[in-house]
């Protein structure tokens, strides 16, 4: 069950008062970039409240720039947005309106409503005025209709260049609310279309089509996100004077924002333009596909967008929220693993050369019906690096000369020797092991206090580990400061390291738990037959709590 919020309530009080009787909702992301975590808020709520109302939603392209989308970004979308696990009910582009569209504007026209002006967009702004001081009337203001018919017919005609005309409605240049000082509503862009092509070269701005596009497709709550809030008049204006048969409402509910994380397309692009990531797919990306390809679940961001809650407000979420939430999707489902992230040889001196013995381990201890693996064991392991220390602070329990260690569903083993090579790197350690030991045999002689994870040498399968951190050191968001010196340079670090041979038929989006070190995706993009790409969705321990 959901959370309730001022939404569903406020949905909930339109169906009992008769206002509605019944539900239509719509998500109208604007194909210029891939879709991000904010997003996925949006996507919940909508999808999700016509869900929960027995209504519709349906999947909108708010296409009515032709300068900045694409049909690359269409199709990445769709797919995002079935991932999440939703489907709509009916899909439009908003591209599709624009017969109509142009004939409410003209309507407007005829009606004294709406004027094309000559003014340039510099002299328009000088002319809104300020929130201290009214506009000023262009001095085209008011032209003949039929002047304004001819005009706009003009520039739907293809008669003037990019800029040199726009049409405004005729609304109120001292209004208190700067957006109904004549908003401009048509603008000349001598452009291609990704759906219409050369069809148009005027194209209807937001302010003006959002409100046509909910009326046309008789969207019953129109939510959107609190930057909207000051337009809802201008909005409540179109519908109303371009005689609209249904009414649509907008309400608005707060943005998610997420520490060191940048949620503008305008931005988000720009890394990708840069190649400062490597495209919209990028683990670091907040984006949903960057999310998916790190090993994020549709669950796991579902349930995060839902416990941040609905509200008017936009505070800014904790990123840990979301890796809590993952690491409880995952926590049962995940098999588990070994892997070595950074390699080092260990010799098990007094163990059978050439033998290869085949040692039982659980596939996932807090779910026994995923049940057993076999792993080899040989006198030959790898284990970390940072798993041996030559002269240890106090309270290091793995292995250093002299001390005894347990191998995760092996034996216990201990540190007889250390090979170094010229330089004095540790290169090899030798170690002896105690049969006794063995996991499993019930061995209670004696203690060790650090378990090591490991990897037999022999059949080891090499492969790749990406380890990430946030991609910003400091959330950038909202001021100005370019946000591309906040770049963290230690955000992807790619180790060679080794996983156990049962990883040998890995596939793409697979999730394990590598034993201590975190949960980890297969790579989708770079994983090969002969080497398995791993990137690190969370490491195990967290300092979140919820
Ligand atoms: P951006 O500012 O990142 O470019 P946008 O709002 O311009 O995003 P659209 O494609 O127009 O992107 O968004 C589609 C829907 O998603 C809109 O209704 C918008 O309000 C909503 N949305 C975008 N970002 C967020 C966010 N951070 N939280 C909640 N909803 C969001
Ligand atoms: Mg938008
Ligand atoms: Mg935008």
């Amino acid at each position: 069950m959901e959370n309730s919020n001022f939404l569903r309530s406020l949905i909930k009080k339109d169906l009992e008062t008769k206002k509605r009787d019944h539900v239509v909702t719509r998500f109208p992301p604007e194909p210029n970039g891939y879709l991000h975590i904010g997003h996925a808020k949006s996507i919940v709520i909508n999808f999700g409240l016509a869900n929960d109302f027995n209504g519709k939603v349906n999947l909108r392209f708010d296409d009515t720039n032709p300068l900045k989308e694409d049909s690359e970004y269409v199709k990445a979308i769709k797919e995002d947005i079935e991932w999440l696990g939703y489907k709509w009910d009916d899909l439009f582009f908003a591209s599709d309106y624009f017969q109509e569209m142009y004939d409410r504007a003209v309507l407007l026209i005829k009606k004294g409503k709406a004027y094309v002006d000559d003014l340039s967009q510099e002299e328009i702004r000088e002319y809104r005025g300020t929130l201290t001081e009214p506009g000023k009337d262009s001095p085209y203001r008011n032209r003949s209709i039929e002047e304004n018919l001819k005009l706009f017919e003009q520039m739907r005609n293809g008669e003037f260049g990019n800029g040199e005309r726009v049409l405004r409605a005729k609304i109120d240049m001292s209004s208190p609310n700067i957006n109904l000082r004549d908003p401009i509503i048509y603008r000349i862009a001598h452009a291609t279309h990704h759906n219409t092509g050369d069809a148009w070269c005027i194209y209807p701005m937001y302010a003006f089509a959002h409100p046509l596009e909910d009326a046309i497709e008789g969207v019953t709550h129109s939510l959107c996100t609190t930057e909207f809030e000051d337009q809802r008049p201008l909005y409540n204006w179109v519908v109303a004077e371009c005689e609209m048969e249904h009414i649509p409402e907008q309400t608005e509910f707060g943005r998610l924002n997420i520490t060191n994380t940048v949620m503008s397309k305008r931005k988000l692009k720009q890394l990708v333009d840069e190649k400062i990531v490597d495209g919209w797919d990028d683990p670091r990306m907040p984006t949903i596909s960057g999310l998916r390809r790190r090993g994020y679940t549709p669950e796991a961001i579902r349930t995060f967008v839902n416990e941040t809650g609905v509200s008017k407000g936009s505070g800014e979420v904790d990123s840990q929220m979301l890796d809590y939430f993952v690491r409880e999707d995952l926590k049962l489902k995940a098999p588990r693993t070994m892997g070595i992230i950074r390699p080092l040889k260990v010799v098990i001196t007094n163990y059978p050369e050439g033998q290869v013995e085949m040692l039982d381990a659980e596939i996932n201890p807090e779910n026994p019906e995923m049940g057993m693996r076999q792993i080899p064991f040989s006198r030959e392991i790898y284990i970390e690096q940072e798993d041996f220390m030559e002269n240890p602070p106090k309270k290091y329990f793995r292995l250093f000369p002299g001390n005894e260690v347990r191998l995760k569903h092996a034996y216990f083993i201990k540190c007889e020797d250390v090979i170094k090579d010229e330089e004095g790197n540790v290169i090899e350690i030798h170690c002896t092991y105690d049969p006794e030991t063995k996991s499993g045999s019930g061995f209670t002689g004696r203690k060790v206090k650090g378990t090591l994870h490991w990897v037999e040498a022999s059949q080891a399968i090499p492969a790749e580990f990406r380890l990430y951190e946030p991609l910003l050191l400091n959330n950038e968001e909202g001021t100005e400061k370019n946000f591309l010196e906040q770049i963290n340079p230690q955000s992807l670090q790619v180790l060679q390291g080794f996983v156990e041979p049962t990883m040998k038929d890995v596939q793409a989006q697979e999730k394990f738990q590598f034993f201590r070190h975190g949960y980890f995706n297969v790579d989708p993009k770079d994983t090969t037959p002969e080497k398995p790409v791993f990137n690190l969705i969370v490491s195990l321990k967290s300092s979140f709590k919820l």
